[in-house]
């Protein structure tokens, strides 16, 4: 056993192994040498635990440490294609900023700027001055502020309004976004006491009405966000609230969800609320998330009438939920696109860009993209362009897929599943969904520039290319090479 063991290398002679002395200077030496101690001490284990195994050659060795320090390097937040066209997909972080909101970002990182300063008197301000004027020239409201997201916009909201009283809330409205946002589990940690009226499928004004008591806060109004009722249905609209909540004294406080500032109808997509016709029909505070219709940062709107909006302001909390200068130098610069006219906001911010993209032009590149590939996994994979359905995502128009075009790969000699997997592994990892026993590739979602690196990664995938090319046609063209590729 000894002899066996003393056959592995020392860890200093594997580190000067040409495969390791010559990598470039990511990974570091640190990480190197942490893969290659655990490299030799897994060799030396398995050795123990089956003395009649082969010890392993210093070439092998070097080839393991190398794999493994390149894996340990890697950071956990990492750049993927998204190819599910799910636009808003919230586990793969919500709106893609635009250039000039990725311009004031990067401005603001590197520097020391006017977050709660005036330059004009040289006195402290606060940070909400910066997105205050154009929330407000935007939404109609009476005063605004932001907030980390918009499940802390709710939060506070109902905590500054309505602290130990009442608020009532449609059953038909009780929804969970996901994660753990739960409404009413959010409502009792605020402190506000709910009283859920109607039922599931129908809630009418004297449902509400008779509800009003003394101890009553605030009316709540909940986006369904991420289901759809139909059938026999029936709910209140914010005007009728309003005047409820008018006549009784009490805020009527509306959560849209997403905070569509552009009527997504001249998109071509389906309707969606606005805090504009939220605010005028009469609700006194709406809430909102930045990074869903909106197309910015992650990041809450409050917005509304104005002794409302000084009340939630004053709250303690407010600090906790506070957001930082990076979250906002992107919203003032998504904000700005929208100031600059909806035609803007449609061409500049990638979420609202991608929802409505011109559909014959996104089947020309499918088509494109689809002949390509066939070429490039030459006869190693089926390949069709097939109808799909994209999704605006995060919870915003639900149940109105947007019809498309999508390409549908089908490996000759590799599951869907394997084919899925494969492209996750790949540099950068590739999401796509299986459908109809396909992988489905939706280019909505992806980057024109991208095309050819979703070739090549799809090639891959499907086993044709110079990954492990264990199946899949012979004589392939290889794939381009992809590794460390960026954006
Ligand atoms: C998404 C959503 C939330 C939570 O917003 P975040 O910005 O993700 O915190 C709350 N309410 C509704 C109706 C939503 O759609």
């Amino acid at each position: 056993m000894k002899d066996l063991l003393s056959r592995l290398p020392a860890v200093d002679r594997l580190l000067r192994h040409p495969a390791l002395a010559s990598l470039p200077p990511n990974p570091s030496r640190a990480i190197v040498l942490r893969a290659a101690r655990e490299v030799l001490e897994e060799a030396r284990a398995a050795v123990l635990g089956a003395p009649e195994a082969v010890v392993p050659a210093i070439d092998e060795l070097a080839v393991r440490v190398r794999a493994r320090a390149e894996r340990l390097a890697r950071p956990g937040l990492r750049r993927v294609l998204n190819a599910t066209g799910i636009v808003v997909h919230t586990n793969l972080g919500r709106s893609l900023l635009s250039e000039r909101a990725v311009a004031a970002l990067t401005e603001a990182a590197r520097n020391y700027v006017t977050l709660e300063y005036d330059l004009e008197t040289g006195l402290r301000t606060t940070r909400q001055a910066i997105v205050r004027a154009m929330l407000i020239e935007l939404t109609g409201a009476g005063d605004a502020l932001v907030v980390n997201n918009n499940a802390a916009a709710v939060m506070l909201a109902l905590n500054s309004l309505a602290d130990g009283r009442e608020v009532i809330i449609s059953r038909g409205e009780l929804v969970e976004i996901g994660g753990s946002f739960r409404l009413p589990d959010v409502m009792a940690k605020s402190g506000a006491r709910m009283v859920e009226v109607g039922t599931t499928n129908r809630t009418r004004l004297a449902d509400y009405a008779v509800a009003v008591t003394g101890a009553t806060g605030a009316l709540l109004k909940v986006h369904r966000s991420n289901f759809a009722l139909r059938g026999f249905t029936a709910e209140v609209g914010i005007a009728e609230l309003a005047g409820l909540a008018r006549e009784r004294g009490i805020p009527l406080i509306h959560d849209l969800g997403s905070g569509a500032l552009v009527d997504f109808r001249s998109l071509g997509a389906a309707a969606e609320h606005m805090p504009r016709e939220s605010l005028a029909s009469g609700a006194d505070v709406v809430t909102f998330s930045g990074d869903k219709l909106l197309g910015g940062p992650q990041a809450g709107v409050i917005a509304g009438e104005a002794g409302c909006i000084r009340r939630i302001a004053a709250n303690p909390l407010m600090r906790a939920m506070r957001v930082d200068k990076l979250i906002l130098a992107a919203l003032e610069a998504t904000l700005a696109a929208y100031r600059d006219g909806a035609e803007v906001a449609a061409r500049e911010l990638p979420t609202l860009a991608m929802i409505g993209a011109d559909p014959a032009a996104l089947e020309r590149r499918t088509r494109d993209l689809a002949g390509r590939l066939a070429s490039a996994t030459s006869g190693g994979a089926r390949v069709e362009v097939v109808p799909g359905e994209s999704e605006a995502g995060g919870g915003s128009l639900p149940g109105e897929p947007i019809r498309t075009r999508v390409v549908a790969v089908r490996a000759k000699e590799r599951s869907p599943d394997r084919v899925q997997t494969a492209l996750r592994e790949g540099e950068p990892p590739v999401v796509a969904i299986i459908r109809d026993d396909a992988v489905v590739l939706d280019l909505r979602t992806v980057a024109p520039a991208d095309d050819a690196l979703l070739i090549a990664l799809v090639a891959r995938a499907v086993g044709v290319g110079d990954r492990d090319g264990d199946s899949g046609a012979r004589g392939a063209p290889r794939a381009p090479a992809v590794r460390g590729r960026r954006r």
